[in-house]
């Protein structure tokens, strides 16, 4: 059962629901989101309705939800919702076509730099760049840590824009949500519990791709996870699953984002980089996000990629963004989207 308050509510308000439901041995999760607040109620459903908590003062629907996931679920939230990010608030969300971009990897001040360039010369008002690299080989670069947290840093108060940067650990949690304007849960990790849940107290919206093997309701439980610890600002991201196809290094699962869509009220971006792992995939496949309905699209670009030290294959030159900026700038307004411009 979802508890939604009216967007008046108070804390006196939200602390007399949670006294209540805890009062007859139930539990209440409080996430707070950018324009309202919602109480996921976890006991007997019951003992709740004798409760009559819809009388409450600041309660204005209460909601039986038949889906496991609760608080992501569209059923007590029919409008998708907006996520904003950064002091820019840099919206993600229905109405909106926002382009992310960036390096993979913070390899060097000078080449964040040019990557942050690049994409907001191609229309980008979120740039992505991983400090923390989750690699597969232990042999491989693993991300410069905090410094490269720093050179992000540096690159937004340049450029202006927010960062959405990757954390692969529960312990690296708070020094990267002290940089960040948004963090990357990647697909290695989406099911990693404890870090959902710490991510989900960390106070910034999170970013939350999809587990190469999870299903559609696995990926939703894991945002579960985050909502559950009172943070509903979160953004799904569609990457690609694991097939037997070998041509491309996932398979992108577009049907995903509209199946997504009709079950959960967070906005989904496409990151065709990582599922296609090809260069010249990444603009049809932007495309087709764009088309099908995406709340965005997180691609990889480099100033050098044959330089790169991680997934210099995928990323995009100043040429291949030029060609994904008059994409999205022709079919964004036919799928009923504006992107979303950078910052000044
Ligand atoms: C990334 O975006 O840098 C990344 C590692 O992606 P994924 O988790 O989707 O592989
Ligand atoms: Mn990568």
């Amino acid at each position: 059962m979802v508890i939604v308050l009216s967007p008046s509510a108070t804390e006196v308000n939200i602390n007399a629901v949670v006294s209540k439901v805890t009062g007859v041995g139930g539990q209440a999760f409080v996430s707070r989101g950018e324009r309202r607040t919602i109480i996921g109620l976890v006991g007997d459903l019951d003992l709740f309705e004798d409760l009559n908590l819809l009388a409450f003062d600041g309660v204005q629907r209460v909601v039986r939800i038949s889906t496991p996931f609760k608080l992501v679920s569209r059923d007590h939230h029919p409008e998708k919702s907006t996520v904003m990010v950064g002091t820019s608030r840099a919206p993600i969300g229905p109405r909106t076509f926002t382009l992310i971009a960036g390096p993979c990897a913070v390899e060097t001040p000078e080449q964040t730099l040019a990557a942050a360039q690049m994409a907001k010369a191609a229309g980008a008002s979120l740039l992505r760049g991983g400090a923390y690299k989750p690699r597969s080989s232990p042999y491989a670069f693993q991300g410069l840590g905090e410094a490269g947290l720093r050179i992000l840093a540096d690159v937004r108060a340049e450029t202006g824009l927010p960062i959405v940067t990757e954390v692969v650990d529960v312990a690296d949690v708070d020094v990267v949500a002290s940089y960040a304007d948004m963090l990357q849960v990647g697909t290695r990790n989406a099911q990693n519990f404890a870090l959902l849940q710490a991510v989900g107290a960390a106070g910034k919206p999170v970013m939350l791709k999809r587990g190469m093997s999870s299903t559609i309701e696995e990926w939703l439980m894991a945002a579960e996870y985050i909502a559950q610890r009172g943070n509903l600002e979160i953004v799904l991201c569609e990457r690609g699953i694991r097939t037997f196809e070998k041509a491309t290094r996932n398979t992108l699962d577009i049907s995903a984002v509209p199946v997504v869509h009709s079950l959960s009220h967070l906005p989904v971006v496409v990151d065709p980089s990582h599922s296609g792992g090809r260069r010249d995939l990444v603009v049809p496949l932007s495309r087709a996000a764009i088309a099908i309905g995406a709340d965005g699209i997180i691609v990889d670009v480099h100033p050098d990629p044959a330089t790169a030290l991680c997934d210099g294959p995928q990323a995009l030159m100043a040429e291949d963004l030029a060609e994904l900026t008059s994409s999205i700038k022709a079919l964004a307004p036919i799928a009923g989207r504006t992107l979303t411009a950078p910052p000044a």
